[in-house]
C-alpha cells in the first residue's frame, strides 16, 4: 500500500468530475491510499504566473507544504499534466534559493505551514507513479481483463513532457514513454501518430479559435488515420480540447472524427474490472459506447 497526499486539480473537480471519480475507484484497486488535500490552492496554471510570480509561487508553496504534513505520504499525487508542469516550475524556483523560500514561507506562516525543501519528497502525475512507484510487473499482474485487440492513442500533453531538465528526465528517461508502456501492460496495444506529444491548442482556444481547433483536430484526424479506437490522456486540460470540443474541432479539419478520448485512470479501471459505468464514461461528449461495449465483452479473469 502506498500512501499519498492527492491533488486533484480544479478541472478534475469542476469540468470533469468523472475523472475524479475514476481515480476514487482505481486508487483502492492499486493499492493506493489517497488523502485528498481538499484545503490545497489552484496551481495557476501558469496564467497566475504571469501577474504575479510570487503569488504563484507562494499558492504552490503552500499545496507542498500540507502535502509535506500528511503523515506517512510517500509523497504528493496530481492527476493532470498541466498542474504537473505548473507546480514543478514553481517548486524549481523554490528550490533554488533558500531566501526566496524563507520569504514565500513567510506568507504561509499565519498558517502555521511551512515548505521544506527535499530532494527525496516528490509531486508525481498518477502516470509517473503507476510507473515508478508501483511498476509495471505489479500493474500486470492486477489485470484481470486485459484490454486485447483495443487500439489506444497516447496524448501526453506537453506539460508533462516539455521542458525536460525541469520535469526529471535525467533520472526519468522514459517518461514520455509512459503511457505506451502502460498501454501495453494493460492489454491493449499502442497506436503511433504524429500528435501524441504535441500542444492540444487549448491555451489559445479564447485568443485563437480557428487554430486551437484546427490543432485539436489534426491530432485526432492523425490518432483515427493511424487506427485508434480511442484516444487517453492524463491531462483534464487536454481532455476539454479533445473531447468537449471535438464536434467543432471536426468542423476546421474537414474530416469526420467521433473517436472517444479516455481519462488516464478510465483506462486503468477498464483493465482492473471496473465497468464503462463505474468510471462515468457516460459523461463524455463524444460517446464512448462503442468501446464500452468491446471492453464488456472482454473476458474477466477472478482478481488474484
Ligand atoms: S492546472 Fe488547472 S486544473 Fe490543474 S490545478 Fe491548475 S488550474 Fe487547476
Ligand atoms: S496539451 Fe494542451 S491542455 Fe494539455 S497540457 Fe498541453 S496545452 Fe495544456
Amino acid at each position: 500500500m502506498i500512501k499519498v497526499a492527492y491533488w486533484p486539480g480544479c478541472v478534475a473537480r469542476g469540468f470533469a468530475p468523472e475523472l475524479h471519480g475514476a481515480v476514487a475507484k482505481v486508487a483502492p484497486l492499486l493499492d493506493i491510499e489517497l488523502v485528498e488535500l481538499d484545503r490545497a490552492n489552484c496551481c495557476g496554471a501558469g496564467v497566475i504566473a504571469e501577474h504575479s510570480q510570487e503569488l504563484a509561487d507562494t499558492l504552490n508553496a503552500r499545496t507542498f507544504a500540507l502535502a509535506q504534513r500528511v503523515e506517512g505520504a510517500a509523497g504528493m499525487m496530481n492527476i493532470c499534466s498541466t498542474c504537473q508542469g505548473a507546480q514543478s516550475e514553481c517548486r524549481e524556483r523554490l528550490d533554488a534559493s533558500a531566501s526566496y523560500r524563507e520569504h514565500i514561507n513567510k506568507h504561509l506562516a499565519p498558517e502555521g505551514l511551512s515548505y521544506r525543501k527535499d530532494d527525496e519528497w516528490w509531486n508525481k502525475n498518477l502516470l509517473w507513479l503507476v510507473v515508478e512507484e508501483i511498476g509495471l510487473e505489479t500493474l500486470r499482474s492486477k489485470v484481470v481483463r486485459p484490454l486485447t485487440g483495443l487500439k489506444v492513442a497516447p496524448f501526453y500533453g506537453c506539460y508533462i513532457v516539455r521542458p525536460t531538465r525541469r520535469l526529471g528526465f535525467d533520472r526519468y528517461p522514459d517518461r514520455d514513454k509512459y503511457l505506451s508502456m502502460v498501454i501495453e501492460a494493460l492489454g491493449a496495444e499502442p497506436v503511433e501518430y504524429a500528435g501524441s506529444h504535441k500542444c492540444c491548442g487549448f491555451p489559445i482556444i479564447t485568443m485563437n479559435r480557428r487554430t486551437s481547433l484546427r490543432q485539436a483536430g489534426r491530432h485526432l484526424a492523425d490518432a483515427i488515420e493511424a487506427g485508434a479506437d480511442c484516444l487517453v490522456t492524463p491531462c483534464p486540460l487536454c481532455h476539454l480540447n479533445l473531447d468537449m470540443q471535438q464536434p467543432e474541432a471536426a468542423k476546421f479539419v474537414g474530416h469526420d472524427l467521433g473517436v472517444p478520448v479516455l481519462h488516464f485512470p478510465q483506462l486503468l479501471g477498464l483493465a482492473l474490472g471496473l465497468s464503462p459505468k463505474e468510471l462515468g464514461m457516460g459523461k463524455h461528449v463524444v460517446s464512448t459506447r462503442e468501446i464500452a461495449e468491446r471492453v464488456e465483452s472482454l473476458p474477466v479473469a477472478a482478481a488474484a
